[in-house]
């Protein structure tokens, strides 16, 4: 199926497939609208700034697609004077929270274009994203009524870009679901979709002074995660941000604020000999590229064992040259652009380094344009080679002798970081041992390991890689609640 030489002399043309984007069917009134983005909050105190930064579309950037006012320092410390438990019966905040998850539904085609026009989001994952944030909602107003959660009080919510309506959405809905107050802070570079779903959550009945909106950058962030009012922050970004949020809670919180942190990894995926070739590659490409790598479960380092690396590295390159990179709204759109120029300028110097010590296995061609990264393979010794995370679509191959497995394992673990592992082999004993000895939060086994499903695959890393506890299973909502009618069942 990888095999382009042989696709090619069936007379296939795997590079030019035909789009349903190309002759524009796909467009809506909701890539021609702008929006305009201010905070959102109940405190009597006007907001101050007048300065509406426009927000480019990553892919196109002569697209704007609107403007936003970001919260000043003193809007924030206002809106945390203003912030109210929501002190409704649970069965209420869950019917509301249900009511917001019919709202997205029923304004998914204006989402969409959003998570397209913002955040560069491509169809397959603007798609997975709104059913995300719709679960996240069904999933955490069912934990409520069937946990009787009782509040902590105020809690800080701050997301990440890479989704900014889905994980948005989850850090909000679990606490509000458990009657807290929350401020919530987007990230700077997606506070449009933010502000969209917080309206959306307003008109379907979650009071105002239980749900603010304080769009901003790291100023903001450090009132909201630094003043002892605040009874909770839940933060989902780097490491670096999450040990700077831990620092200032320890000196200006209450002892004991629950800190929830879901950070960075160098996630690994081990292939071994016994793998079938094929299913390893799809699922290496899902894992490596799609969202051009910007999901911190995504696969970084790819452990190949020597019999079959030649093998696997050749199919590798012929699924890539499949890839198709561009406008993230033509359906035939699998890689789409990285957030903004400061990421594609980190990740294009990390691979032109490799590429001037050469190591670059593989990259294909870049659209013009947008900031864009091409999908590109380096060669490494071993993880211990990474001193970040390269947050985009770069992949990095070690080759390993059968022998050295315990050194494989051993070295991954020394990381520190432990989000998800990825595992293709078809030797039982050999899935038991590694997944008992690797330290990592989700361990995927002959499949791709990214895209974990609310409720059923709760998603949550350990050591460097977070606090727990893990979003979208029963254990996160009790770190929300002051104290559960009904305890998670363990
Ligand atoms: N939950 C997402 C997944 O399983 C990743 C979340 C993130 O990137 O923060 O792929």
């Amino acid at each position: 199926l990888f095999e382009p030489h042989r696709a090619n002399s069936r007379g296939w043309d795997i590079t030019h497939r035909p789009t349903l984007g190309d002759i524009d069917t796909g467009r809506t009134p909701f890539h021609r609208q702008t929006w305009n983005a201010a905070p959102l909050t109940s405190s009597r105190q006007k907001n101050s700034n007048s300065d509406a930064r426009p927000v480019r579309n990553p892919a196109l950037h002569n697209d704007t697609v609107g403007h936003i006012t970001w919260a000043t320092p003193e809007d924030a410390t206002a809106a945390i004077g203003a912030a109210q438990p929501w002190s409704a019966p649970v069965t209420e905040r869950a019917a509301i929270l249900r009511r917001v998850a019919k709202a997205y539904e029923d304004n998914a085609t204006e989402l969409f274009a959003m998570l397209h026009r913002e955040a560069g989001k491509t169809m397959l994952d603007v798609v997975g994203e709104v059913r995300e944030a719709v679960d996240f909602l069904y999933y955490y107003a069912a934990e409520a009524e069937a946990r009787a959660p009782t509040p902590r009080g105020i809690w800080t919510c701050i997301s990440p870009w890479n989704f900014p309506l889905a994980i948005f959405t989850g850090q909000i809905a679990a606490a509000l679901a458990s009657g807290n107050a929350v401020l919530a802070k987007p990230a700077e570079q997606t506070g449009l979709i933010a502000h969209r779903a917080v309206q959306i959550m307003h008109a379907a009945g979650v009071p105002a002074s239980a749900l603010q909106l304080l769009p901003g950058g790291g100023d903001i962030g450090g009132v909201l995660t630094s003043d002892a009012r605040i009874n909770g922050v839940a933060f989902t970004g780097s490491t670096a941000t999450a040990l700077k949020i831990r620092t200032a809670m320890a000196h200006n919180c209450t002892p004991g604020t629950p800190l929830i942190a879901e950070t960075g990894g160098l996630n690994a995926m081990i292939v071994d000999s016994t793998a079938l070739p094929e299913h390893a590659v799809r699922d290496i490409v899902q894992s490596a590229f799609q969202s051009a790598g910007q999901r911190c479960s995504a696969l970084r380092v790819l452990y190949l064992q020597e019999d079959v690396a030649d093998k696997v590295t050749h199919m590798l390159k012929g699924a890539m040259k499949e890839l198709a990179m561009g406008d993230p709204w033509h359906l035939s759109t699998d890689v789409g652009p990285v957030i903004d120029d400061a990421a594609r300028k980190g990740i294009q110097d990390h691979i032109n380094l490799a590429k001037s010590e050469g190591r670059q296995i593989y990259a294909l061609d870049l659209p013009s344009g947008g900031t864009f990264v091409a999908p590109t393979v380096l060669k490494i010794d071993g993880i211990s080679d990474l001193t970040r995370e390269i947050f985009g679509p770069v992949l990095h191959v070690v080759t390993y002798k059968a022998r050295d497995l315990d050194r494989v394992i051993a070295d991954i673990n020394a990381t520190g970081y432990g989000l998800t592992f990825g595992l293709h082999t078809r030797i039982d004993d050999r899935v038991q041992k590694i997944v008992e000895e690797i330290h990592a939060g989700n361990i995927y086994v002959n499949r791709n390991q990214i895209g974990a499903v609310v409720g059923s695959q709760p998603f949550g890393g350990e050591g460097l890689s977070g606090t727990g506890p893990k979003a979208g299973g029963p254990q996160y909502m009790a770190r929300f609640a002051a104290s559960l009618g009904v305890p998670p069942i363990p």
